[in-house]
């Protein structure tokens, strides 16, 4: 079957190989297998499930949570000579009823729909007709209430496995942490199928991250490196985007401002300078970049952090997608999780929604505050193990470091003490022998660790525990109440059989 798979890569695709994994995904499609992928953006999910439907003679439907991605979708089909059908409510009655006629007829082998035009009764009798053998979920993410972008709409989509028994269920994705995918794989086929974890590292990137000083100084100085290259900025608010824009325009760098306060013709003369001009700097809130398909963006900054490691994987993975040397920038700063962790709350979602945007913010966080290889966190984060790559901050100049082994051990054995129930607030309120509510409540005045780390202050403390999430010794349960528990690499410290170095730390402003 994969001859059949390779020779539609080659002729109707037009691309000479696959990328990584995407072979074995169209082979465990062709063999009827549910699958929910976990690829990064720009890794070529599209043609996972693009091929199998051609060569299928059941229709496939694909469903995606955005109008604009439809279409996108559907254009690119077309351009290499594939019909595809699409039904979607920001198109003429006639234009759907045409199309549907198409996928009745043979015509057109796929139908892109969004997640409420297809379950729909009527929709979902009428489709029942066809026979589809493959239903496709892209942005599958947004099945679970776990992921960082739940939709109520995509919750139904549960029932397409129960409804179709004999059509295959695969969903796709490039954000889901374990609890999602899991959460995902149950909702989508009740948890009979594969997982595919595929290709988050991308060695071209060079990640680096710097406590913001100066942010426009720290800027210019890394962009000066990128004269003539595109690169993309991104700033948290629209008015920061204009001030930067400038900033950067008065030094003569072609910078244009995006956000999603602009009018909609200003937004697309923006971005189609980006896309037709060399060396322009694109100055965006996160409005940019959904669809954006250029292979040769050379960097990427953030002047602010990001609320989520997939969130910055995301934004990052925009740049060197042609394969070439591109370089990433994260300026961050104390402030801005404050700031975030008010978006949290203020954000709506239930209790356990935001307890797990709190934790994603705390794993940036960490990763923006490591010591060590950052792809390697990074990976980490994902699941994916990988070496020291050589090629971030991090590796390239390594930080001062000091011994913190004694250290992470007493926090261990507060975890251990406090029943591994507790976040890293009241973890260091015990070390360091505070006299709380909490603390006098849980009689966490008795436990041995109490006080024992009362000669660091506070902020030190926080930093050794940034750094152990970022090293991988301890982590934040996702889907429990933000309760530190150790991982194998942190017992083998509390056992003795590793030692735990952290970056020294700068004394704080003013003291
Ligand atoms: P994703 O959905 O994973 O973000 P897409 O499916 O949109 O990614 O693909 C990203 C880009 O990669 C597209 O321009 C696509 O044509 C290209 N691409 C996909 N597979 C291959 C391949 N095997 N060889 C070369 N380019 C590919
Ligand atoms: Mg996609
Ligand atoms: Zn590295």
């Amino acid at each position: 079957m994969s001859d059949a798979a390779q020779r539609i890569l080659n002729d109707v695709f037009g691309f000479p190989a696959f990328r990584p994994g995407q072979e074995e995904i169209v082979d465990a499609l062709l063999a009827g297998e549910n699958l929910l992928a976990v690829m990064p953006t720009g890794a070529g999910k599209s043609l996972c499930y693009q091929i199998p439907a051609i060569l299928s003679d059941r229709p496939t439907v694909v469903v995606s949570p955005l109008v604009a991605l439809i279409d996108d979708q559907v254009a690119g089909l077309a351009a290499h000579g594939v019909a595809a059908a699409r039904i979607h409510s920001n198109r003429p009655r006639d234009d759907n009823v045409a199309d549907w006629r198409r996928l009745a007829g043979g015509d057109a082998k796929l139908v892109y729909m969004s997640p409420e035009r297809l379950m729909t009764d009527r929709m979902l009798s009428a489709l029942a007709a066809l026979r589809p053998g493959l239903f496709v979920i892209d942005e599958a993410h947004c099945v679970s209430k776990w992921g960082v972008a739940f939709r109520p709409d995509y919750a139904q989509l549960s029932i397409l496995a129960e409804r179709f028994p004999d059509a295959t269920v695969a969903g796709f994705t490039a954000t889901a942490d374990k609890a999602t995918r899991n959460d995902v794989a149950d909702q989508l086929f009740r948890g009979r199928g594969r997982i595919f974890l595929r290709g988050f590292d991308r060695p071209n990137l060079r990640l680096a991250a710097q406590p913001r000083a100066n942010g426009l100084a720290q800027l210019r100085a890394f962009i000066d490196g990128h004269a003539g290259e595109s690169g993309v900025i991104y700033c948290l608010s629209r008015k920061s985007t204009e001030k930067t824009a400038a900033a950067l325009a008065a030094d003569g760098v072609k910078a244009i401002a995006y956000h999603a306060g602009m009018e909609p013709e200003a937004r697309r003369a923006a971005q189609d300078r980006f896309m037709t001009e060399d060396g322009v700097a694109m100055v965006a809130t996160v409005a940019f970049g959904m669809g954006i398909d250029k292979p040769d963006i050379r960097y990427v900054a953030h002047l602010d952090l990001p609320g989520s490691p997939e969130a910055y994987y995301q934004e990052i993975g925009r740049a060197g997608r042609d394969g070439g040397p591109a370089e990433t920038l994260l300026l961050y700063g104390a402030e801005d999780v404050v700031l975030r962790r008010r978006m949290i709350d203020d954000g709506g979602g239930d209790d356990d929604h935001r307890r797990r945007e709190h934790a994603r913010l705390d794993a940036l966080f960490a990763f923006a505050e490591a010591s060590g290889c950052r792809r390697r966190a990074l990976l980490a984060y994902f699941d994916e193990d990988s070496l020291d790559c050589g090629n971030c901050d991090n590796c390239l100049d390594p930080p001062r470091m000091e011994d913190a082994t004694l250290e992470l051990r007493l926090l261990l054995q507060a975890m251990r003490e406090t029943g591994g129930l507790f976040g890293k607030a009241h973890l260091i309120d015990v070390l360091r022998g505070a006299d709380t509510e909490k603390i006098r409540a849980k009689g966490h005045e008795r436990v041995d660790a109490y006080g024992a780390g009362a000669a660091r202050p506070k902020r030190w403390w926080m930093g050794l525990v940034n750094q152990a999430l970022a090293d991988g010794r301890v982590v934040v349960a996702i889907d429990g109440y933000g309760g530190l528990s150790a991982t194998p690499r942190g017992d083998a410290v509390a056992r003795g059989d590793d030692v735990f170095r952290i970056r020294l730390q700068a004394p704080a402003p003013g003291k």
